[in-house]
């Protein structure tokens, strides 16, 4: 570390396919931060839902489901894993199928406090750049960097069609809104821009730009 530099706490929230994961791993990587996305945990309680052919709507079942999970994060040749009770579901959890059943079981209360020690413990030390819908607001309120990414829901949807074009541009579209008001519209933790955010909106702009910008705002905290 630079003398005189401290290792900060970074929340980067947003909504889908706003390009927080991408950013928040090149701001961590070259800052030698760790990256922790929170999103993986929620996919992964949907996924074992899924498997287990529940309902990720039945909020006991979801509950009781997160509270038997456990999550491992690990870099692994340049790129984050994620392990779930032991097994490697890194690639099973990023359909837009398992985004959908993650955005479900958000919603209730209780999968939410399941999680949150989880979440907190890995923010403890700083040196961390967390992303997902809450971590500013609820996760980690004393994080010195919040930032709040967005882009028009036209180019976060050309951003998922880009990565899976399997699925037609417009039902990408209709999915994201979809996600959009169930994320913004829960009453716990629900997505929203926390007072102390930078707020950055990353529509037309590169990845490249927009990492600098984060970097520049953590310097300016410390980092
Ligand atoms: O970011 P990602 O698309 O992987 O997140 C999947 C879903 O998990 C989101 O749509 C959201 O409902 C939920 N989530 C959340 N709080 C977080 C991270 C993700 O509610 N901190």
């Amino acid at each position: 570390m630079i003398p005189g530099r401290v290792r900060i706490a970074i929340a980067i929230d947003g909504p889908a396919s706003s390009g927080k994961g991408t950013v928040a791993r090149f701001v961590a990587a070259r800052l030698g931060y760790s990256y922790v996305d929170t999103g993986a945990l929620y996919r992964g309680v949907g996924l074992a839902l899924m498997r287990a052919g529940m309902d990720p709507t039945d909020a006991e079942a979801a509950t009781e489901m997160a509270s038997k999970l456990a999550f491992r994060f690990e870099w692994r040749e340049g790129s984050l894993r994620v392990a779930v009770n032991g097994v490697d579901e890194s690639e099973a959890i990023r359909g837009e199928a398992v985004g959908r059943a993650a955005s479900a079981v958000a919603v209730h209360p209780g999968v939410r406090s399941a999680l949150l020690q989880t979440q907190r413990d890995l923010g403890a030390r700083g040196g961390v750049v967390m992303d997902g819908r809450d971590i500013g607001t609820v996760v980690l309120p004393n994080a010195q960097l919040k930032v709040y990414l967005d882009a028009s829901l036209d180019e976060r949807a050309r951003r998922r069609h880009a990565e899976a074009p399997g699925v037609a541009l417009e039902e990408v579209r209709r999915q994201l809104a979809a996600r959009d008001q169930q994320d913004s519209g829960r009453a716990t933790a629900p997505l929203k821009l926390a007072e102390d955010a930078e707020y950055v909106d990353t529509t037309g702009r590169s990845v490249e730009e927009v990492v600098q910008q984060v970097i520049a705002l953590a310097r300016e905290r410390g980092a």
